[in-house]
């Protein structure tokens, strides 16, 4: 009986470390107090939980060299508030200054997805094994409503999974048919498609050219049939990810230097 209770708390730690990366050690923590104090921990850990998400953790991550992302900022918020909830808004101070710069310097409201851990250079964020470092981050697409006006709503509940495909779509149905089977993945992560919307392409556009034209850009991915309907044939930084990966015509990866 000992040894299920152990295990399964050790399966809790595993889940919420993979999902959050601080989630497991404050179980953790609400164990060991609830222990010592005789308080449950489905009272503790909630509190605990929100005093790490809202005020610990945010300040530790920035003497470390790594900041939260604003969460209730029109100009640039997340997706929805399971972002920031699970820890996954977190981004160097420089990749940060991009994102609020663009915003303002374009006037487009831009929605992320996930970024980064709050700790440690190496650490991924899965699914993305490359969001490790603080200097990759995911955005939204920008989009037309069913009349045609432009919009701030999104696709899907995630924010994933909602491919604004096009005719020359050969890339995708190429990685497919080579056996990637992961390449289409991101069509099971969209947690409902709520919005019937079609690609803003210019604003779209506009944003990419503004995240390009910063030094500290490195590279972009997009899908290759989208940087072609986008009309940005000559933008070196955009790179196609290779089949391997899982296909980018539901959101952009932008990754600094
Ligand atoms: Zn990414």
């Amino acid at each position: 009986m000992r040894i299920t209770k152990v295990l399964l708390h050790l399966c809790l730690i595993i889940i919420l470390t993979v999902l959050t990366q601080v989630g497991g050690l404050i179980w953790l923590l609400a164990l060991l107090l609830s222990k010592k104090y005789q308080v449950k921990k489905r009272f503790i850990f909630p509190i605990l939980y929100f005093v790490f998400n809202l005020i610990i953790i945010p300040s530790s991550a920035k003497l470390l060299g790594r900041e939260q992302l604003p969460i209730f900022d029109e100009q640039l918020k997340p997706r929805n508030l399971v972002y920031p909830i699970l820890f996954r808004n977190y981004v160097n101070p420089e990749l940060k200054d991009l994102l609020m710069k663009a915003s303002k310097e374009t006037n487009i409201k831009i929605t992320y997805l996930d970024a980064n851990f709050p700790f440690f250079d190496g650490f991924p964020l899965l699914p993305h094994l490359s969001h490790n470092d603080g200097k990759k981050i995911d955005l939204s697409f920008m989009y037309l409503d069913e009349y045609g006006i432009a919009t701030n709503k999104k696709p899907s509940i995630s924010g994933y999974g909602v491919f604004s495909n096009s005719e020359n779509n050969k890339t995708s149905k190429s990685c497919i048919d080579q056996g990637y089977w992961q390449y289409d993945y991101p069509k099971y992560l969209t947690f409902g498609t709520i919005n019937k919307l079609s690609l803003n392409k210019n604003s779209t556009k506009q944003l990419i050219q503004k995240l390009l034209k910063s030094s500290k850009t490195e590279k972009l991915f997009i899908e290759p049939h989208l940087k072609q309907s986008l009309g940005l044939n000559n933008e070196m930084k955009i790179r196609f990810h290779g089949c391997r990966a899982v296909r980018h015509d539901d959101h952009i990866h932008l990754q600094i230097k």
